[in-house]
């Protein structure tokens, strides 16, 4: 394994590394080639307690940080894994700590530390309107003791997964508000419960197996009691979900970079080609060299970005700025793995493809590049705003 800097969590990565052994490379491959989901490896995970690991102790978790967390999510991606298939499980739950009520959190928090209950969905995204959130079209509407849900969402992953779903919801008319970040709600749903009375699943056939979904809601009635927070503020409460989602998925960035940049490493050591390494050769070494700078720098950006949030500060820009880095660092390791392995780079067998398609994901979702670009042009420099 190439040397990564040390830091204080040898005890967690030893822990999830010891879990993920028991996964080798050839279960993550056969789960890709049946596009299945990775069943046994999402409940060695929750058993063992890692996915509830933010949440606190008097509620069933581990009470860890979002430090732990991204060690945790970074070790599985590092393994050959693929954290995507749960990660949401570790941070939907995030909106609805800092923002539910005792009641709610009572309720939901404890049997989703057990994993009894998958809050693995977070539905924000819709097909016309892309990444302008604050004109989605799905409406709540208040009638009596429910709210009645009317729209459509795009590429909400682990549905079929998942018990429960945060979703996004506009309650008060975009012409309605003084801000268009006001009058959107975030809500609970039961999706048990939804597929029986108005919402309709159709799976996404894409690029990496990840189970991902269009929604259809059709007069989906919820209890009012499943709004979380207060009518109107779900924007703000739900981008602390998000900056949480980009940091951990920033760590997992991390976790492949290391990946290829071990598999790389090794193999170019291995391969002679015009009698000698191929690593001997400086514009072999210098792509991987680079990109192992890339990812250690990253793997900075992501401690603070963790640091902050775990203090309560406000960390947008650094979560953007970790979630861009490492993604773009992991790419980076990716093309330089796939590139000297040669042809083999392509060969299933090699793990490499794989793992390539799977990181390439993460310069789009969960927000792509140019939106951070944006974001720090407009939120951090306060250049004129473009949109
Ligand atoms: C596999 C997968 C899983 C996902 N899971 C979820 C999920 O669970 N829940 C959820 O809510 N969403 C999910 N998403 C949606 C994801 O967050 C969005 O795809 C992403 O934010 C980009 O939005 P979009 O696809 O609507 O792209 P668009 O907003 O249509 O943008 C397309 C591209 O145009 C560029 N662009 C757009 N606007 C600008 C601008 N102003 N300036 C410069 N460039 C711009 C960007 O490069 C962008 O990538 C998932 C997506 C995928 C592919």
């Amino acid at each position: 394994m190439c040397a990564a800097v040390a830091d204080k969590y040898q005890d967690i990565r030893d822990a999830v590394r010891g879990l993920c052994a028991e996964f080798p490379d050839e279960y993550f491959r056969k789960v890709d080639e049946a596009r299945a989901y990775p069943e046994q490896f999402v409940d060695a995970l929750t058993k063992a307690g890692w996915m509830a690991a933010l949440i606190p102790q008097e509620y069933g978790g581990s009470g860890l940080g979002l430090t732990e967390a991204s060690v945790i999510m970074e070790e599985i991606n590092r393994a050959g894994g693929n954290s995507g298939a749960c990660h949401g499980q570790m941070y939907n739950m995030n909106t609805l700590l800092r923002h539910g009520s005792k009641a709610q959190k009572e309720f939901y928090l404890p049997k989703i530390a057990t994993g009894e209950w998958r809050l693995q969905s977070m539905g924000v995204t819709e097909p016309t309107t892309g990444t302008d959130t604050t004109k989605i079209k799905t409406t709540a509407v208040k009638k009596g003791d429910k709210y009645v849900i009317n729209g459509q969402k795009v590429w909400i992953s682990r549905i079929q997964h998942s018990d429960f779903m945060i979703l996004l919801a506009r309650t008060t008319p975009l012409a309605e508000v003084k801000k268009k970040s006001d009058g959107l709600s975030i809500f609970m749903v039961d999706l048990r419960e939804a597929e029986k009375k108005g919402m309709t699943v159709r799976p996404i056939l894409n690029m990496v197996n990840h189970e991902t979904n269009e929604l259809f809601f059709e007069n989906l009635e919820i209890p009012e009691e499943n709004l979380i927070g207060e009518e109107g503020k779900g924007f703000k409460y739900i981008l602390d979900g998000l900056n949480a989602e980009r940091t951990l998925i920033a760590a997992e960035c991390i976790g492949d970079g290391y990946w290829f940049i071990d598999r790389v490493s090794k193999y170019v050591k291995d391969r002679i080609v015009f009698g000698r390494p191929i690593g001997q050769n400086q514009g072999v070494q210098f792509p991987i060299a680079e990109s192992y700078i890339e990812v250690e720098a990253a793997s900075l950006m992501r401690w603070k970005a963790c640091e902050l949030f775990d203090a309560h500060q406000p960390m947008g820009a650094e979560a953007n700025m970790a979630k861009y880095l490492a993604a773009k660092a992991s790419w980076e390791a990716a093309n330089a793995c796939i590139q000297f392995h040669g042809g083999f780079g392509f060969a299933c067998e090699y793990d490499v493809e794989r793992k390539f398609r799977e990181t390439r994901l993460y310069q789009v979702a969960p927000i792509s590049t140019n939106l951070i670009l944006s974001f720090v042009a407009e939120h951090v420099l306060g250049l004129p705003r473009s949109f």
